[in-house]
């Protein structure tokens, strides 16, 4: 006898067609802190196979988890059907409620999926008490499952980046290969080398095939990889990649500087001295110049570095051509090199040797402003998930936070 009453609750409360809730005293009962409803058929009794009206041979009891409701967890226990019909056997009825050996729902599943996009594995499993081990199962499935179709969504790229990330403590590092007018992440794939590069290049032949400009870093490896296929006027340095190159030179003379100090100027210096010096003038408040006097009369030498690294980068900010570029570039060299620090001369060297490709940029001028807060973006996912100890699921889960996978998600619903 059909019960609406049970029906409803299975079809709105459980989103569950086609069943209803048992009419029996324990059809709904808690145990452990768990909420158990029991559910079975209301269809009509048909073999899976040929249609035929059958009787029923006996009943399976299955338990999944279903969901969570305020906080506790749901276990559904179906009582399935299996008929025996005449032509095809013993068969037993079909549904979509879960997979065959799975401990939980198609639904549960996908709000798995769904939740993962937002917290990290362990945070989904104290939610919904699904290990998480089996978490990660499902999100990576799924997020296999999406990238299939993703690959149509990928437009054309007309400028591109390429950079290193580690993902793994001990210097695991990925490449990362991004379009620069989206700002959204093409793919990544293992490593930082040569290879690494040129599989990523091949796998987006078509989508990079009208590409521009390539901006990177002063990584030989990309480099080299880019040259193989483009013409070395679309090879970059950006402001972004080239002011990282800078700063890190920055930071190790101010090291070197620092060792000299007293214990007491060192305290004293510790504090300020390492995000000044980074500091572009041109982001200046009044404050600032006022530790850069300071700076000045603690430590002249860590004031010609400062003055040095803005006389670089500020080289970006004006309206130079190339050819002007190419000479205040010299200019620099030359300045860097009457120094007596160690790691002006190395990137001076560097700045020398790719002389050509850095002026590239006076002639296309690539703003990667919005490729630094992607990076970020990664930077925290890592963290979330303190480290990602498998690459294929890293990249799936990059490829849907700073990628086309997230929009893929909401073309299909
Ligand atoms: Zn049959």
């Amino acid at each position: 006898m059909r019960n609406p009453l049970l029906e409803q609750i299975c079809r709105n409360l459980l989103n569950i067609q086609g069943f209803s809730l048992r009419n029996c005293d324990d059809a709904c009962r808690t145990k452990n802190g768990s909420t158990i409803m029991m559910i079975e058929s209301t269809k009509p009794k048909v073999c899976p196979i040929c249609n035929k009206s059958v009787s029923i041979y006996d009943h399976k009891n299955i338990v999944i988890q279903h969901g969570v409701l305020n906080g506790r967890p749901v276990f559904l226990e179906i009582n399935l059907r299996r008929f025996d019909c005449p032509d095809c056997g013993i068969k037993t009825e079909q549904h979509e409620i879960f997979k065959a050996n799975e401990h939980y729902s198609e639904e549960l599943n996908d709000y798995v999926s769904f939740l993962s996009e937002k917290m990290s594995n362990k945070q989904v499993s104290e939610i919904t008490s699904i290990p998480p081990s089996t978490v990660y199962n499902i999100d990576k499935r799924e997020l296999e499952k999406r990238e299939l179709r993703t690959k149509s969504i990928i437009p054309k790229v007309k400028r591109a980046s390429i950079d290193e990330i580690g993902y793994k403590r001990g210097h695991t590092y990925a490449t990362v290969l991004l379009n620069s007018d989206d700002c959204k992440i093409i793919d990544i794939s293992k490593g930082k080398s040569k290879v690494s590069a040129t599989e990523l290049f091949n796998k987006y032949s078509y989508e990079l095939s009208s590409l521009e400009s390539i901006s990177m870093d002063f990584s030989p490896s990309y480099i080299n990889a880019a040259l193989e296929r483009w013409n070395s006027n679309c090879i970059v340095f950006d402001k972004f990649h080239f002011s990282r190159l800078v700063n890190k030179a920055v930071e190790g003379v101010r090291r070197e500087i620092q060792k000299m100090f007293s214990d007491d100027d060192r305290i004293k210096c510790k504090k300020q001295v390492r995000w000044l010096m980074l500091r572009r003038e041109k982001n200046f408040e009044v404050s600032h110049y006022k530790r850069l006097e300071q700076l000045k009369a603690l430590n002249n030498d860590l004031y010609e570095v400062y003055i040095l690294k803005e006389d670089l980068l500020s080289l970006f900010d004006g309206n130079h051509n190339r050819i002007d570029a190419k000479l205040y570039l010299k200019d620099w060299i030359k300045q860097a090199r009457s120094t007596s620090y160690r790691q002006f001369h190395t990137l001076a060297k560097s700045i020398e040797k790719r002389l050509d490709l850095i002026t590239n940029w006076f002639e296309r001028r690539v703003t990667n402003a919005k490729a630094e807060a992607t990076n970020n973006h990664i930077r925290t996912l890592i963290k979330r998930a303190y480290g990602y100890k498998n690459f294929d699921y890293f990249r799936l889960k990059v490829l849907q936070a700073c990628g086309y996978l997230n929009l893929s998600a909401t073309h299909s619903t």
